[in-house]
């Protein structure tokens, strides 16, 4: 799915340097490459804050802390994404709300947002699928509406940019209180190890980040709260402050790969290519196509015995889940949700495809249907 040795090669030299350094520095934690890289992730953002801590799921949990929720609090988020976003909710005992998504961008659904909200709702976490904003027009005025926080997931579409209908544009993830990522290696933004970022444009609430981030501590050995421990390691800054001057270049060449995709399928029935939402650019954290009428099964059987990979985001529903079972939930409660798990399938999505390799994959996929 992912080619990251390729991907490294082509700048071996400047890697290979930048970690010896780090290497050497001795500067291991909270070095001057972890300052440089928040710095230099401010200035590509356009936001205040960037707080790097050790993955996307502290990221959110983290977020959740600052914002003082409390065990019993309502937390909106979308039923079709990756577990992270509904695990940190349960696991600070804040209660999952579960809703549906649009059908066509796989995002959270700004109708159901508004019948989720009940006295006891304080957030909502639109996560931005796939690499493309969610509503955030629509869910920031709700959010203003009802006095609700706003948490962007924003592990997927990092460098995405999203035009409110004034003409304004902001960055994924600058939009709500707190945006959340992850440089999970396979991300648009990946580090060669574990690592993720919290933003805020909020100064009181970066504060309040950082100490929870940090044991809770207010100056040295002084602790006022019970927080975590999340850091990024200075190797990881090293390796992403040289991969973020690259990222909109690798956006480029993700969409690239999505336009030949999109080209070789649009005359195959069976294959619903992705939706592109009008306000926001999309950054392809994965090429997701909708299957209609065929054996999801088969196609992946035959796709992997021809050494094409293929993977299915998501399979389970949030609420079908075991460890998320629930006396609110049951099965056909989110008719789209269960829909796509059933019939989403995406295909190989990187920044090192070839003309030869996306031929290889495109006629493979063909194919399979015109067998
Ligand atoms: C990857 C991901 C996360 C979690 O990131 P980690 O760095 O793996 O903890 C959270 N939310 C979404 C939507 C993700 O894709």
């Amino acid at each position: 799915m992912v080619d990251l040795v390729s991907q490294y090669e082509k700048m071996q030299e400047e890697i290979d340097t930048a970690v010896l350094n780090v290497i050497r520095s001795s500067a291991y934690i909270n070095g001057p490459e972890v300052k440089a890289f928040q710095a230099d992730l401010e200035s590509y953002l356009n936001v205040d804050h960037v707080i790097p801590c050790a993955n996307g799921t502290d990221a959110l949990q983290i977020a959740m802390m600052a914002l003082g929720l409390k065990p019993g609090d309502e937390v909106i988020t979308a039923n079709f994404t990756y577990v992270a976003t509904a695990e940190v909710i349960g696991l600070l005992q804040l209660t999952p709300v579960l809703v549906d998504v649009d059908p066509n961008t796989f995002n959270i659904d700004v109708e159901a947002i508004k019948a989720a909200i009940t006295p006891k709702t304080k957030a909502i976490v639109p996560v931005h699928l796939f690499g493309q904003c969610a509503p955030m027009e629509e869910i920031m005025a709700i959010a203003k509406e009802h006095n609700l926080y706003v948490i962007e997931d924003n592990a997927q579409a990092i460098g995405a940019d999203y035009t409110f209908s004034d003409g304004r544009v902001a960055k994924a993830g600058t939009i709500g209180d707190i945006g959340a990522t992850s440089f999970f290696p396979s991300k648009n933004l990946g580090c060669y190890g574990d690592g993720g970022a919290i933003f805020t444009n909020n100064e009181e609430l970066a504060q309040v980040i950082r100490q929870v981030a940090n044991h809770g501590q207010t100056r040295q050995y002084y602790h006022d709260f019970i927080g975590v421990n999340s850091r990024l390691d200075s190797i990881q800054a090293a390796v992403l402050r040289i991969k973020l001057r690259r990222l909109d270049e690798y956006a480029a060449a993700r969409n690239k790969t999505a336009e030949f995709y999109n080209e070789a399928f649009k005359d195959i029935d069976q294959i619903e290519t992705p939706s592109y939402f009008d306000q926001s650019t999309h950054v392809f954290h994965q090429y997701t196509m909708k299957l209609k009428g065929v054996d999801r099964d088969e196609l992946r059987t035959y796709l992997m015995e021809r050494d094409v990979p293929a993977m299915i985001y998501y399979p389970v529903p949030l609420h079908l889940q075991k460890a998320y079972v629930d006396d609110r939930y049951k099965a056909g409660d989110f008719p789209i949700t269960e829909d796509l798990c059933s019939r989403v399938i995406s295909l190989p999505m990187q920044t090192e495809l070839d003309n030869e390799q996306l031929t290889y994959i495109t006629e493979t996929v063909k194919s399979f249907f015109n067998q």
